[in-house]
């Protein structure tokens, strides 16, 4: 099933990296996947972490996992842990141990300083709205602060008092002295640093000042040896300043790379909406099954196989590109025909009673685990006459094409007899309560000469039968893009978790958690990790056997 190409074939960033190996500009390939730790990873995240470790595992280099977390208002260690945990599900090893930006807060500030005594910082004391103001816009120059042109002396003094947290917020800030008119706003002396007395995860409260992204980012990547810095497209502007600060060190210069974020359809991507949705509780939480983080789908069965297919799938490109969310359920669904064993299941249940069984017998009936690889070896299922079937293989007046049961028509169960429906019980509100059906007993396993029954359905027996939670999940929202809504939050689908009863055949009772399963003629269902019970598993609908919203659409 891996589509893995060897290095050299197809997508530009292999074309850039073998260019940068054959010109002797690197030696080696460095990348790396900088989170920043405010929120769980989504798909989104799944495309670069892919493609980050994905390149570094082909050219035999190393992918870092380094947290980006410069900002310590919102960042918290628990999402550290989930990151992590998510990034070693997907199945990628970042080596010892992850990096951390915090740990170069002290070379960081060392660089402000080198900045500074260059005459290429200013500490500004400008009003933020002033700030903005004399930034000019895309067609106006900016304007020189008031203060741009104190002297060095000043600027260190200033910079080591923002330090000490002798200023309140907002206060002051430093910036890099490089030009107020430059066409491309991000050159227009970029804040590097801000006072914020907030207490970081790490480092606690040795810092009064934080760097900015874009002054902290570019020289991570260095200090790391980063040959390629791939990155989203929204960076592409920035990379101008990232090279700024590279040749004004004096520091290893990686080689950026911008590709297009993955947009996905019927799903939200931002990180500030997703926390909404579990600050709300839209959702159960990050991991709900529902949600395009990569815990949720974890626990909602999908495979990481199937994730990394997804991500190689896809592609990487410059142009802005939306996968609708059939591809990856598509993905999910290959993955698991292969890999999950089959199970008998009924959600909507139908009695039927076998007339011609004797009524205290009961067959060891066997069942292959997998149509199509027996050394996934059989399991056995009770058979007696009394079963449950699905309501939706009945129809009491069936058009020719349904292949499934009507009054007398014949059907075979799955893994056991042909029978044939005689007789349709109602009650008083004249609604199908059973069939009474006659089995033909000499059709196990086998066809008759000359017999065409079609139609195969499944079925547990009623008295062996174990009651089962399940959480039919959905798609999280009805709207291809719940973006374009005029609050996403109305573009939800009501319908996007219904907890109904499975009756199923006794071996799901030892189902463990996580283990998946093909419910057959139903879905594929997974036990939920997080809320089964020893001997009481909850299943969670990973996907349908078919698109459903194919149609709809
Ligand atoms: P924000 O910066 O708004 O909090 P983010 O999605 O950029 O959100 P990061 O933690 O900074 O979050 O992302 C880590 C890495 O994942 C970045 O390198 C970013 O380019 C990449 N990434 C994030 N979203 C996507 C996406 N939809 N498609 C591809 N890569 C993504
Ligand atoms: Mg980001």
């Amino acid at each position: 099933m891996s589509t893995t190409e060897a290095p050299g074939s197809s997508n530009f960033i292999r074309s850039i990296i073998n260019e940068d190996l054959e010109s002797g500009r690197y030696d080696q390939v460095i990348t790396r996947f900088p989170p920043e730790p405010n929120g769980y990873l989504h798909i989104g995240h799944a495309k670069s972490i892919c493609l980050n470790f994905g390149l570094a595992a082909e050219y035999h280099g190393r992918c870092n996992l380094r947290f980006d977390d410069t900002n310590p208002t919102k960042e918290e260690a628990e999402y550290v842990e989930a990151i992590k945990e998510d990034v070693a599900w997907l199945g990628f090893d970042w080596g010892e141990q992850p990096l951390f930006a915090s740990d170069y807060f002290a070379q960081l500030y060392e660089w402000a300083i080198l900045l500074i005594k260059k005459g290429k910082a200013y500490v500004d004391s400008q009003s933020a709205e002033q700030m903005r103001v004399n930034r000019g816009t895309l067609t106006r120059s900016g304007i020189d602060s008031p203060y741009r042109d104190r002297s060095v002396e000043e600027n260190l003094e200033l910079f080591e008092k923002m330090k000490n947290g002798d200023f309140p917020d907002g206060s002051h800030i430093l910036r890099a002295k490089i030009d107020m008119s430059a066409p491309n706003m991000n050159l227009r002396d970029p804040a590097m640093y801000r006072i914020l007395h907030a207490r970081h995860h790490r480092t606690g409260d040795t810092w009064r000042i934080y760097p900015m992204y874009d002054f902290a980012h570019g020289q991570e990547d260095s200090i790391e040896g980063v040959t390629h810095s791939i990155c989203t497209l929204e960076f592409e502007d920035h990379r101008p300043l990232y090279q700024w600060f590279h040749k004004e060190l004096e520091i290893f210069a990686p080689q950026q790379i911008e590709f297009a974020r993955l947009n996905l359809s019927y799903t939200v991507m931002s990180k500030r909406k997703l926390l909404q949705l579990v600050n709300d509780q839209h959702v159960s939480g990050w991991d709900d099954p529902r949600m395009p983080t990569i815990s949720g789908m974890r626990r909602r069965g999908y495979p990481a196989a199937a994730i990394r297919t997804f991500c190689e799938r896809i592609g990487v490109g410059r142009s802005a590109n939306w996968i609708d969310l059939s591809v990856l359920e598509d993905c999910v669904r290959e993955q698991l025909n292969e890999t999950a064993c089959r199970r008998q299941a009924v959600l909507k249940p139908l009695k039927v009673t076998i007339t011609n069984y004797p009524t205290d017998k009961v067959e060891e009936l066997t069942a292959p685990n997998h149509p199509q690889q027996p050394e996934k070896g059989s399991r056995v299922l009770p058979f007696c006459n009394e079963l449950w079937v699905d309501r939706d293989d009945f129809m009491e007046e069936p058009p020719k094409k349904f292949f499934r049961l009507g009054p007398g028509r014949e059907v075979r169960l799955r893994n056991a007899y042909i029978i044939k429906c005689d007789d349709v019980v109602k009650d008083d509100s004249g609604e199908v309560i059973e069939l009474r059906c006659s089995a033909d007993l000499d059709t196990l396993g086998k066809n008759p000469v000359g017999r065409k029954v079609k139609g195969i359905i499944h079925w547990v027996s009623a008295r062996h039968a174990e009651k089962l939670e399940v959480r039919v999940y959905d798609r999280l929202f009805n709207q291809e893009n719940p973006d374009k809504a005029e609050n996403y939050l109305t573009a939800l689908n009501p319908e996007s978790l219904q907890v109904t009863e499975a009756l199923a055949e006794p071996t799901l009772r030892e189902a463990k958690g996580g283990e998946t399963f093909q419910f057959e003629r139903v879905g594929y269902f997974t036990v939920d990790s997080k809320e089964s019970q020893e001997g009481k598993p909850v299943f969670n609908r990973t996907v349908t056997l078919r698109d459903t919203w194919a149609k709809i659409k």
